[in-house]
């Protein structure tokens, strides 16, 4: 027998008809490019939203199912994109701005993005690459001061777009499952590979967000997303904030330590999000402030990579900041797993509680983990046992876009993430490797496939492979395992730098290299990387 419920759609629109129904007056604070202060209400959001919507539709023929690309910082006009674009039916393309030529040519023309929202200050990049975009046909520039230009064809000013737009109109009617959102993640081999939300993964992400087990967001709160917004929707932390109330403060471009600290101040910000890298940064110069005693912040969440332990208690300790950490994937919405104290860790000592808290965490709601080892069996939770995280759930990939992988799934339908770990007997998920040949550099992946073909292409080597070393600041940077073609040739690191540029972004390129007369193998002659890891560790690479 079926319940006899009302059918009520799950949509990405409906959050923002929540927010400017319940909350007209909340506040979004943008500190734009140029530092210029903008605040508006949600009130504004939801009209803005609408005005883009029709402009969208009448100006550019969108329709449901186009990608509509967005390549920005952090700040109001990407929010309005965020909704106005599901709004139509289309679906909203964040594009990573930290990804090389070859890798943005990649994902527009794979995407068939329809048009593009690109920041003034970002389109000297866009400018050189547009002739190789196959489907663009307009680009819509965001915060360009009085006098831009651009060789951009047919671009237009953001607010000449909507300014004509009526606010008033229906967004457009979508089923649940429909896609409102896509993000593309790092492939070993380099291509990146496109994850496709739906406005119902959206919508019950943004809900288990809100939980106070998770990310505990309320109308109480005032949120930092320093989370870029081309990072998986900036962990839906801003649909979650909308479908709560909370005063949002979106950064752009500001996060760097010092412009951070001074936002986190000048806005009364009690919740922030951001990758280790960041919050390192912001330790170090946290010690240095002198207006500590206003900080108001109170816990972040802290995902991409692993929190250091000792950055964990040194938050708690010298500043009474609560780091809590999360676990997850572009592939995943990004949120599988959080780590807080339970009410009975209560008594044990701090050097423990701070143990837990560098856990991975436990498994959210609306989704499962399980480990499984080399042997093909599921480990018990016992906290030792090794294998491949697996899971599945409401926002968990079923297949990324364009692309059949069937090597990415278990013959059960979970999916395998090429994260190593282990599981304890509270549910605890502890990372202790990775099976996938990429490095995470700061939050931004390299893939390690990549450079070693590239680097192999170099006339003065013969085999080449890469490694990621652990680095304080950036958690890990690729070493170069090289071996020369002959012994007497000299290879320095900005000669190969300059090599590899061209087809690399900056941050990608190896931080060093290592010279040898053979490359450790495995006994079917792939790089043996873990034993370079160990060589490496032991100070013999
Ligand atoms: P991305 O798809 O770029 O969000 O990267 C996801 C990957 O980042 C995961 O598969 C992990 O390898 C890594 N990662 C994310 N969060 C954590 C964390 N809290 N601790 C360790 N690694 C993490």
């Amino acid at each position: 027998m079926q319940g006899l419920m009302m059918h009520y759609p799950l949509t990405v629109p409906s959050i923002l008809d929540y927010g400017y129904r319940v909350f007209p007056n909340k506040e979004i604070i943008s500190i734009l490019p140029d530092k210029t202060r903008h605040c508006y209400t949600y009130t504004d959001l939801y009209k803005r939203s609408k005005k883009l919507m029709n402009a969208l539709q009448h100006r550019l023929h969108v329709k449901q199912g186009d990608m509509i690309g967005t390549y920005a910082w952090n700040h109001y006009q990407h929010l309005e994109l965020y909704f106005a674009v599901p709004g139509t039916g289309a679906v909203c393309h964040t594009i990573n701005i930290r990804l090389s030529a070859i890798q943005t040519e990649f994902i527009v023309n794979n995407a068939e993005d329809k048009a593009i929202f690109v920041d003034a200050t970002l389109v000297p990049f866009f400018e050189n690459l547009a002739p190789l975009f196959a489907t663009v046909e307009a680009y819509i520039i965001l915060n360009a001061p009085k006098d831009f230009t651009t060789s951009l064809p047919n671009a237009i000013d953001y607010e000449d777009f909507i300014a004509d737009a009526p606010d008033d109109t229906d967004w457009v009617t979508v089923d649940e499952n429909d896609a409102c959102a896509m993000c593309y993640t790092s492939g070993t081999t380099g291509l990146p590979k496109g994850v496709l939300y739906s406005h119902r993964s959206s919508w019950l992400h943004a809900v288990m967000m809100s939980l106070p087990n998770y990310a505990d967001t309320s109308a109480e709160d005032r949120i930092l997303v320093g989370v870029p917004q081309f990072h998986v929707m900036a962990w839906g932390i801003p649909y979650a904030a909308v479908l709560c109330g909370a005063v949002l403060v979106l950064p752009s471009s500001h996060l760097h330590p010092d412009p951070f600290i001074e936002i986190i101040i000048n806005e009364r910000v009690n919740k922030a999000n951001g990758v280790p890298t960041i919050w390192q940064g912001i330790y170090a110069a946290l010690k240095k402030h002198e207006a500590i005693d206003t900080f108001l912040l109170k816990e972040f969440l802290v995902g991409g990579a692993a929190m250091p332990p000792t950055l964990i208690n040194n938050f708690q300790n010298e500043f009474g900041i609560k780091a809590v950490q999360a676990w997850g994937m572009t592939e995943t919405s990004p949120v599988g797993t959080l780590s807080r104290l339970q009410p009975h860790h209560a008594s044990l000592s701090d050097q423990e509680k701070i143990k837990i808290r560098a856990l991975q965490g436990q498994e959210v709601p609306c989704v499962e983990i399980r480990i499984v080892t080399e042997d093909g069996i599921i480990a018990p939770r016992d906290g030792k046992t090794v294998g491949e995280i697996q899971i599945k759930g409401v926002w968990v990939i079923s297949s990324y876009f364009k692309t059949i992988s069937h090597e990415n799934f278990s013959a059960d339908g979970w999916f395998k993430t090429g994260d190593v770990g282990n599981i304890n007997e509270e549910g605890y998920l502890q990372i202790t490797d990775r099976t996938k040949d990429l490095i995470k550099s700061g939050g931004e992946w390299i893939s390690s496939v990549a450079l070693e073909v590239a680097i192999m292409a170099h006339p003065k080597v013969k085999e080449a492979s890469v490694i990621a070393i652990p680095d304080e600041l950036w958690t890990e940077r690729p070493l170069a395992v090289i071996v020369l073609k002959n012994a007497g040739d000299i290879l320095s690191l900005e000669e190969l730098d300059a090599f590899l540029l061209p087809l690399f972004a900056k941050y990608q390129l190896p931080e060093k290299l290592s010279f040898v007369h053979e490359i450790p193998k495995t006994s079917v002659g792939k790089f043996d990387k873990k034993e370079m890891r160990r060589l490496y560790a032991d100070g013999k690479l």
